[in-house]
């Protein structure tokens, strides 16, 4: 019989060999760590989940594509950057996950993200594998030719490893509805097909779901909201800090005011911007998603209650609930201490492992409500299996019927993630009731298809 300390030494051995083989990848050693740390027990538990190979099959992505890419700016120069797609896991579907461009990708980056995305998926129930692939270009100061030509070579490579039934790109940080765009144009002229499924996150019109550029903002606040009813609270007349000011931030703003809360910050790397009347969403989207600015100007423009702070941390204005919606460790302990000293009830990731291990171990310790990425974010990606099941029915599905489809799925991630802790005498601890449920959809099915 094994023992759970045996199943830790054993845990603890294996994360020593994934620093050993993966070196310089700190990201996704953090990743492994976060997910390995909380699976001693279920894996005690059930003795066929100790079988050897099955974590170490886990940890290994099963196929990773770097590519170069090419491209010429409007002043004729070349630009040499680097493409990944990190086909991590498809025992529950075809590999699913966004394209992140932006200046810190690299192996490692997209790994993490990788293999979050397994557990993410898994937790919806939608039959979808994980992937994540993207590049070290920064769109930020591209004219949108110049976007667009990176776009089409970026495809050029990459059209060769996905499809509606192999593997589904999306968005992510610097991948919007333009990038998409271009991205399926470029697809649709190498292949000669009309293959909607093989992006999601597409336009109105041409295949895209409603509701899904929300649905990951939107997802992350009805999580919140589920956690806070389980302390038996709600999200009305609430105060909120929200990080970031891309499309989960903007949507988290959206959704928290439909709830009665009022969100008052926003930020972007050059600092942040805290208003005192709560976010003016027509000016913060007018400024983000029209004119393409930064939250500075948003200060500016918006009059007395608001200011901008060079530099600063939203996690430093007093707030009832957190919500991370910009990227990864951008709340440490430091940040926590913080948060728990002005009293915060919950924090909820919207963006992908935002919350540092030291800063989570704080604010669970303190009582604080902490729903993980995997489980908290994962209202993107279940919106974009929708989009998938749209595209094969070749139907579209109005706004009403997908919001009501994707306020189903958060409160059932959040009830399995509850029951999954409790039932692993972990009551409230959602990293490990996600970690933990995740793992077994994956795990069962990979089992079952044997050693490949
Ligand atoms: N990039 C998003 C995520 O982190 C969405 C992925 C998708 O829609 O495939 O989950």
């Amino acid at each position: 019989m094994t023992t759970r300390s045996d199943t830790t030494t054993a845990l603890n051995r294996l994360l020593a060999e994934i620093e050993h083989r993966n070196p310089a990848q700190p990201e996704f050693h953090q990743a492994a760590h976060e997910v390995l740390e909380t699976l001693a027990p279920v894996i005690a538990a059930r003795p066929e989940y100790a079988e050897p190979g099955l974590i170490e099959r886990l940890v290994e992505p099963e196929r990773q594509v770097i590519f170069r890419v090419p491209w010429q700016d409007d002043q004729g120069r070349v630009h040499v950057n680097r493409g990944f797609r990190v086909e991590f896991n498809s025992a529950l579907g075809p590999y699913k996950g966004g394209l992140r461009f932006h200046s810190s990708v690299n192996l490692g980056v997209i790994k993490f993200l990788g293999f979050e995305q397994i557990f993410k998926n898994a937790l919806t129930g939608l039959g979808i594998g994980g992937g994540k692939g993207g590049s070290d270009f920064d769109p930020h100061g591209r004219s949108d030719a110049e976007v667009m030509r990176f776009c089409q070579s970026f495809m050029t490579e990459l059209y060769r490893h996905i499809g509606e039934h192999t593997d589904v790109p999306a968005g992510d940080i610097g991948v919007g509805g333009r990038e998409i765009g271009y991205l399926f144009g470029q697809y649709r002229r190498i292949t000669n097909r009309w293959e909607a499924g093989v992006l999601t996150g597409k336009g109105q019109g041409w295949g895209g779901s409603l509701i899904r550029p929300e649905a990951t903002g939107y997802g992350n606040v009805l999580f919140a909201a589920a956690m806070m009813r389980e302390r038996g609270e709600d999200l009305e007349g609430q105060t909120a800090v929200v990080s970031g000011s891309g499309n989960v931030a903007i949507y988290t703003i959206e959704k928290l005011a439909a709830l009665g809360a009022n969100a008052v910050t926003c930020s972007d790397s050059s600092g942040y911007v805290v208003d005192e009347k709560g976010i003016d969403l027509d000016l913060l989207k007018q400024i983000k998603e029209v004119e393409r600015g930064r939250v500075d100007a948003y200060a500016k423009r918006r009059g007395a209650s608001a200011r901008f702070v060079p530099g600063g941390r939203v996690w430093e204005v007093p707030a009832d609930i957190a919500l991370p919606s910009a990227t990864q460790n951008e709340l440490d302990e430091a940040d926590a201490e913080t948060l728990i000293r002005n009293g915060v009830k919950a924090v909820s990731e919207g963006a992908n492992m935002p919350t540092t291990p030291e800063a989570v171990h704080l604010l669970q310790k303190a009582g604080v409500a902490f729903g993980p990425g995997k489980a908290a974010n994962a209202g993107g990606v279940a919106v974009s299996a929708l989009e998938m099941a749209q595209n094969h029915a070749r139907t579209s599905w109005t706004a009403a019927r997908v919001e009501e489809e994707l306020t189903h799925i958060m409160n059932d991630i959040h009830t399995t993630c509850h029951e999954t802790a409790e039932r692993y005498d972990a009551p409230g601890d959602y990293v490990t009731g996600a970690n933990i449920a995740g793992f077994e959809r994956v795990a069962d099915a990979m089992l079952a298809q044997g050693v490949i």
